[in-house]
């Protein structure tokens, strides 16, 4: 299956993907993920990709999109995908779609998770994320004020675009370049919608339900 995930940052895309990824067998590809794996390990399109994440911006689509094009090339992600974080605007989802129909697939459905403004906010302004092996937690509703990963025992982090006023500029730049997609999928008539209020589980069990009927 190929999937690909929208929302606005702090929506829960990540914490989701990482389910389910895993319930579907196929892999999870974060592009924000591989930016900041390239951040911290200091490569050239680390360096390049930093000075627009400090910022909240898009890193340019046509970097954002060589990088794509290589992990989708990528063996694992030959029978199904889930895309977390791209397509990011009707440009990039545009191109993912000549690029899949250049491999003879396509996407099989879109999930948009949808969560109001005032909890989006709530969710970036507590998010950790583990230095060891990626797992999302919130300081609230995970009560992490050990800053420590239940699931492998690593130190958690706070990312640096998870402060006040670049979390403010991400959310505008949802607004004006992400948001237009859902109207693009949804012409593509492969959008669905899921609520993504309420506990983790509750939504991934949601986000399941609507996936069943896209599941080969
Ligand atoms: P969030 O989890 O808050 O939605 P991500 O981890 O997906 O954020 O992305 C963090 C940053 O990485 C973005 O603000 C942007 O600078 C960059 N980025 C991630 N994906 C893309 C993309 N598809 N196109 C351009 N920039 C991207
Ligand atoms: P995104 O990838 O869309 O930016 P994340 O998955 O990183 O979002 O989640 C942002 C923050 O919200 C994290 O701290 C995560 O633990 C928390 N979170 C995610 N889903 C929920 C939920 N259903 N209820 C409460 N907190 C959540």
């Amino acid at each position: 299956m190929r999937v690909v995930l929208v929302g606005p940052p702090g929506a829960g895309k990540g914490t989701q993907a990482q389910f389910i990824a895993s319930n579907l067998s196929i892999p999870k590809i974060s592009t924000g993920d591989i930016f900041r794996a390239n951040v911290s390990g200091g490569t050239e399109l680390g360096k390049l990709a930093k000075e627009y994440m400090d910022r909240g911006d898009l890193v340019p689509d046509e970097v954002t999109i060589a990088m794509v094009r290589d992990r989708l090339s990528e063996d694992d992600a030959r029978d199904g995908f889930l895309l977390d974080g791209f397509p990011r605007n009707v440009p990039q989802a545009e191109i993912l779609k000549k690029m899949l129909a250049e491999f003879g697939v396509a996407l099989d459905v879109v999930l948009e998770l949808v969560v109001d403004e005032d909890e989006v906010v709530r969710r970036l302004a507590g998010r950790r994320t583990c230095s060891q092996c990626g797992r999302i937690w919130h300081v609230d509703f995970d009560d992490k004020k050990d800053d420590v990963c239940d699931a492998c025992g690593g130190g958690l982090y706070q990312r640096d675009d998870d402060k006040e006023e670049t979390i403010r500029r991400r959310l505008e730049v949802y607004q004006e370049q992400t948001a237009p997609l859902i109207s693009f999928y949804a012409d593509e008539k492969i959008l669905v919608g899921v609520d993504a209020a309420g506990p983790v589980e509750e939504v991934t069990r949601r986000a399941m339900e609507a996936l069943a009927p896209y599941v080969d």
